[in-house]
């Protein structure tokens, strides 16, 4: 059993008020005592502890709390920033600047070579780097990266990755060398695209999945809060899920039937003749031209039949895990207005649960990047909590 002693207390009570702090800022100390159920005093002596560090700082307008004013305390979001990577996409590569308030505040994109090495890679990632962190002012705590591939913590190898590049590829080892100073942390992008839907405001949804739709398919999965791996990172790879009346041969795994061989985006394109349209004009605007052209029966079937599969699949998440809510994101997200009704339906005629329970399923219309974005800004303000807050030593910009 592990001691828990004073020191760890008051760590705990520490982080209890700054994470509090991050959530409802400004607020008053008064406020955030009753927020963190801490005494007025313990609260107040916080509250000068994350002042005096530069993470909090007393607002010089003060709020009116019935009948008298009371200064207001205020998170300080940019006390230090997460430089995030989203490796999700096999032709370019996209960093953004976030701060601890999870507020993307600067992005860059930039397209990768054909025949790339990986030292091309990291050449094309530190080039992206300086070109984003340009002009900036402060200081990065750690660098959080989105890849689409099985992480394997113990190993520190990227498997099952959609880029040939990745594969068996010590990933942390390659980056440290472009950013010798920085912490790096790595997470699958479905297991991101889940953290960027853990809104701190809305603390309800705790056992909840990511339905990822990339060049291939993703799960996050969610259970009492915390991201769930399984064993060996494995977990919530759905892609080579085998589906029924399905006999095509997947590419990849030479079976017959994975979902990756009708579900994706690009199983649409190549169905339709058109995925060399799609590699060239990119998933938004080819959902575009598909959505322009729905009268064609050709392609409106080929929707709802990618909308009948991903219900099939979603009635047996909810009869396995029985989560609060399944959540679809990805590169198709500008079909959703169309295969909603048809997706929501075939969930619920297909699945026991919703005899029991009424099965939520929601539809994020953002793009890949943000939601990549958001999900390792999360990642790394988890990581900076876990550090003590000032346990990291900050690499100025
Ligand atoms: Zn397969």
């Amino acid at each position: 059993m592990a001691l828990v002693t004073t020191t760890d207390v008051r760590l705990a009570n520490l982080l209890k008020v700054y994470s509090a702090l991050r959530v409802g800022s400004p607020m008053t100390k008064r406020q955030l005592a009753k927020e963190v159920e801490l005494t007025f005093a313990s609260v107040s002596s916080i509250c000068n502890q994350l002042v005096d560090q530069g993470l909090a700082r007393y607002e010089e307008e003060s709020i009116f709390t019935g009948g008298r004013k009371a200064i207001a305390v205020e998170f300080v979001p940019e006390y230090a920033y997460a430089l995030v990577l989203d490796m999700h996409h096999t032709e370019y590569i996209a960093m953004a600047l976030v701060d601890l308030a999870n507020t993307i505040v600067k992005t860059k994109r930039m397209s990768l070579p054909d025949s790339l090495t990986i030292e091309g890679l990291m050449d094309s990632i530190r080039s992206c780097s300086q070109s984003l962190l340009a002009e900036c002012e402060g200081h990065l705590y750690c660098l959080s990266v989105g890849v689409s591939a099985v992480y394997n913590e113990q190993s520190k190898i990227l498997l099952q990755a959609s880029n040939p590049l990745l594969e068996r590829v010590n990933l942390a080892m390659h980056l440290q060398s472009v950013f010798p100073n920085l912490p790096v942390l790595i997470e699958n992008d479905a297991n991101l695209a889940a953290f960027s839907q853990l809104d701190p405001f809305k603390p309800g949804h705790k056992n909840q999945l990511f339905v990822f739709f990339t060049q291939g398919i993703g799960l996050g999965i969610i259970i009492d809060g915390e991201l769930y791996r399984g064993s060996h990172g494995f977990a919530g790879e759905l892609g080579h899920l085998k589906l029924t009346g399905v006999d095509r041969k997947c590419s990849k795994c030479g079976n017959n039937g994975c979902m990756r061989t009708v579900v994706p985006l690009a199983a649409i394109a190549r169905d339709l003749g058109e995925y060399e349209q799609l590699r060239q004009m990119g998933s938004l605007a080819y959902c575009d031209t598909l959505l322009s052209r729905l009268k064609d029966h050709e392609i409106s079937e080929r929707i709802e039949y990618t909308a009948q599969k991903i219900g099939e699949v979603l009635a047996e998440m909810f009869d396995v895990l029985n989560p609060d809510q399944i959540i679809l994101g990805g590169n198709n997200w500008k079909l959703y207005p169309v295969m909603s009704k048809t997706i929501r339906q075939t969930c619920r005629q297909l699945s026991n649960l919703a005899r029991e329970v009424d099965i939520q399923i929601q539809f994020v219309s953002e793009p890949i990047n943000d939601l990549i974005f958001k999900g390792a800004g999360e990642k790394a303000f988890r990581f900076f909590t876990a550090s003590g807050i000032t346990g990291l030593e900050l690499v100025e910009l």
